[in-house]
């Protein structure tokens, strides 16, 4: 296409915008990616809702308490997504270093 015709200007702002909502589109792509990649599934660590031995999520060292401490209330994890019961258990327990092995 010559540059002097005059469907040029119209053609390359059609291009400019289509490049600008391409890049917004990646942008929310990868946020909402970033969110749902910070944890992993209950599948994928097998999770169970009963404790393994003495090895449960209360205990664990990934465990975040629930806000009102209880024990029958159900905390959460950095590591596994949703709520976690305190007597669950998966395959990444981890135990803190204080209460050693
Ligand atoms: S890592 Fe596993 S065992 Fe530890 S709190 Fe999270 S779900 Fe429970």
């Amino acid at each position: 296409m010559p540059i002097d015709d005059p469907s040029f200007p119209h053609r390359r702002r059609l291009l400019r915008q289509g490049a600008a909502l391409f890049a917004f589109g990646a942008g929310l792509t990868v946020a909402a990616g970033s969110a749902a990649a910070s944890k992993v599934s209950k599948e994928f660590v097998k999770y169970q809702y009963s404790p393994k031995d003495s090895a449960r999520c209360g205990v664990c060292a990934s465990f975040i308490p629930p806000a009102g401490g209880s024990a029958n209330e159900a905390g959460s994890c950095k590591i596994v997504e949703g709520a976690i019961l305190q007597n669950g258990w998966c395959q990444v327990f981890s135990r803190p270093a204080t209460l050693g092995r």
